[in-house]
């Protein structure tokens, strides 16, 4: 830790021994600044972006972590303007594309796009003035170190190196001549399948470093959590990560900044069980906290997001002006919605995961999600739409525990470490007491496994508590601590096997009916019919089997049901139909060592305990729409009854194609 401390009060940048601290000072720091100045306005360096400047200019492979709105541009444009050669840059959308190469025209940088939204005729010029002359001896200006009318950055989307050869063969002549300064790859996480947002067309980048092994690339995420991380180095043929305050000659020079955002106030809201009554919360909320503000509704099917939008219209007799968003939009309409959007015509957009990366609005106020996220680095980086001005915002997750862990849980479970990824979105969307800020940072630090020191400009990763997240706020009264539920987890497992036994197959919402008696009590064997043995219906005798029901209400039930999924006590069986993939809950890896004990052997063996915390039920209520909300009426927590609108397995959460869900 001294020696960290030394290498950065040195000032020569290139302490001995140590290795090089790229947030020092440097031959090109007065320029760097200067240019920052005169070129984009900026009087000072925001997060780490100084250090990864620095590193750019250094020729370094770098790797940097930023939270949306941090300011990642900056850090390849500056140095772009203070290099000779020109910078390519990979990014995702065309609308983002088209939307910074706006921005460097303003302020009089040469950008261009190789696009389709570029005429044949731009993109050739384009390419003649990219492509070296072979008498060039590199003019290089004296006042700003660029050659005359050379093209200082080119923007392409990731297909343009997947499938342009004549594009490739360009940047292998200007790397011969050396004017191809630095590769950008801008939304990394793209590369990986471990991500939230994986391209396939990304992925084809790993062909850049087999290319032009001679020049430094420069990747570029917001969401980016170890195992992401590992991936897109191998991915992008990398090499290992070094600390860029301490940084070996060799590596590639790994930056983060703290992800948490002051401005946004996140909040885990439970959710209504029906469907109306989700409206209805969300509408209230939206009316009484963000009356003719900006915000997005994140939805999980396509449907979910029609449906939504109109219920929002309907229920707040056209107050809230909505719009729809998602993958069959036509893209007239989705370009019609973001002008609309910008105006402020349309103010809440009800969307799904579709509407994302492109969008840079400053004064987004709220981010409700109708379902949780398939993994937390979609929420995070969901939520993080909000408050891009800097201002106050909302991030509130309704969350469902057995209708949106069913949906989900079919959802991903053909995706790689989908099922892992989901877990960590659930553990987040129960916990009642860890601070948010502080489980975001747990989730994405990076020190686990690298073998770097994870450090930023801000100092070391921030572990003091928000103050002002809903666990936070959350007053210890307002919580049952650590009730021990050893024995009804117990009594769920003895009723887990026996359905498993009996050839059963329960969902979390009928296991969670079963171990309370309801439900009629009764499961089918063999549900799904089929090899010759009829469905069958066998009724289960909770006094026999376990000495009686679970006294627990039906949500705290399901809490517990999740909570042992996180624990290994119970796992999720995949079945598929015609229309879908069920997903049923069966005992779990964990599952024997308490199984196995008699009901006499439970109370005296210590050595087994499972503990958890619940919100205390009259609480609830008044905290229910996220603070200043009145709950409304229909909105009241179901009493035990058979409504099984959760599970997976009523006409409700199956049949929904994959498609559905862009
Ligand atoms: P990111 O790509 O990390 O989401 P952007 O590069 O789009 O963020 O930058 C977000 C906003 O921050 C932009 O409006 C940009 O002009 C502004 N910005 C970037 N760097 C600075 C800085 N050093 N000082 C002030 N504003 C900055
Ligand atoms: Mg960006």
């Amino acid at each position: 830790e001294s020696s960290n401390m030394n290498a950065r009060n040195s000032l020569s940048g290139r302490a001995d021994q140590r290795g090089i601290d790229y947030f020092s000072s440097f031959d090109w720091s007065g320029e760097l600044k200067k240019r920052m100045k005169r070129v984009f306005g900026f009087d000072s360096f925001r997060l780490c972006q100084e250090g990864i400047c620095n590193a750019s200019m250094d020729n370094r492979d770098v790797i940097a972590v930023m939270p949306t709105g941090g300011g990642k541009s900056l850090t390849y444009q500056l140095p772009a303007l203070l290099c000779p050669g020109t910078t390519l840059v990979i990014s995702p959308l065309i609308s983002l594309i088209t939307d910074q190469i706006l921005h460097l025209h303003e302020a009089g940088i040469e950008a261009c796009m190789l696009t389709g939204s570029a005429s044949k005729e731009e993109q050739r010029s384009t390419l003649q003035r990219m492509t070296p002359k072979a008498t060039n001896g590199r003019r290089i200006s004296a006042v700003d170190g660029q050659a005359d009318g050379e093209i200082k950055l080119v923007y392409v989307t990731p297909e343009k190196i997947a499938k342009s050869k004549s594009f490739l063969s360009v940047l292998q002549k200007m790397e011969k001549a050396g004017t191809l300064a630095r590769i950008v790859i801008d939304e990394a996480h793209c590369v990986s399948q471990l991500g939230h947002d994986f391209r396939p067309d990304y992925q084809k980048l790993s062909i850049l470093r087999q290319l032009f092994p001679n020049v430094p690339i420069l990747a570029l995420s917001a969401t980016c959590p170890p195992n992401v991380l590992k991936d897109l180095l191998k991915v992008l043929k990398m090499d290992a990560c070094v600390d860029g305050n301490n940084a070996p000659a060799k590596g590639t020079v790994y930056f983060s900044s703290p992800l948490y955002r002051e401005n946004l106030h996140y909040k885990v809201v439970p959710k209504p069980a029906s469907s109306a009554a989700v409206i209805e919360t969300m509408c209230n909320y939206i009316l009484e906290n963000h009356k003719d503000e900006t915000g997005i509704v994140y939805c999980l099917s396509k449907k979910d997001a029609e449906t939504v939008a109109a219920g929002l219209v309907e229920t707040s007799n056209g107050k809230i002006k909505t719009g729809v968003y998602h993958a069959d939009i036509p893209d007239a309409r989705k370009e019609e919605l973001h002008r609309r959007w910008r105006k402020g015509e349309v103010k809440v957009v009800c969307a799904t995961i579709a509407f994302g990366l492109g969008i840079d609005k400053g004064d987004v106020r709220f981010i409700l999600h109708h379902s949780m996220s398939k993994s937390l680095d979609g929420y995070y980086q969901e939520t993080g739409r909000a408050g891009r001005d800097g201002k106050d915002s909302d991030c509130i997750l309704y969350t469902r525990n057995a209708g949106d862990f069913s949906r989900l849980s079919s959802l991903v479970c053909g995706e790689k470490e989908g099922q892992s990824k989901l877990h960590d979105m659930l553990r987040f969307s129960q916990d009642l007491t860890e601070c948010r800020k502080i489980q975001f940072a747990k989730y994405f630090s990076a020190s686990s496994s690298l073998s770097v020191s994870v450090w930023s400009k801000d100092g070391s990763e921030d572990l003091t508590r928000c103050g002002h997240c809903d666990n936070c706020a959350r007053k210890p009264d307002q919580l049952d601590h650590n009730k021990d539920v050893t024995l009804e987890t117990w009594k769920i497992l003895k009723v887990s096997e026996f359905i498993k036994e009996e050839g059963g197959r329960a969902t979390l919402g009928i296991l969670a009916d079963l171990v309370r008696g309801a439900a009629g009590g009764s499961f089918e064997a063999n549900p799904l019919g089929g090899k010759g043995r009829a469905k069958e219906k066998i009724t289960l005798d909770l006094d026999t089997l376990c000495g009686g029901k679970i006294e627990l209400h039906k949500e705290d039930v399901e809490s517990l049901l999740i909570n042992l999924l996180l624990l290994g006590y119970l796992e999720e069986e995949y079945y598929s139909t015609a229309y879908a993939i069920n997903v049923y809950l069966v005992p779990g890896p964990q599952a024997l060592r308490l199984s196995r004990l008699s009901i006499q052997d439970l109370q005296s063996n210590t050595a087994i305990s499972i503990r958890m915390t619940f919100e205390k039920r009259e609480k609830r209520r008044k905290s229910a729409g996220g603070g200043k909300v009145k709950q409304a009426k229909t909105a009241e927590f179901v009493p035990p009854t058979r409504n099984r609108t959760t599970s997976a397995s009523t006409s409700k959460g199956k049949g929904k194609p994959i498609s559905d869900l862009r």
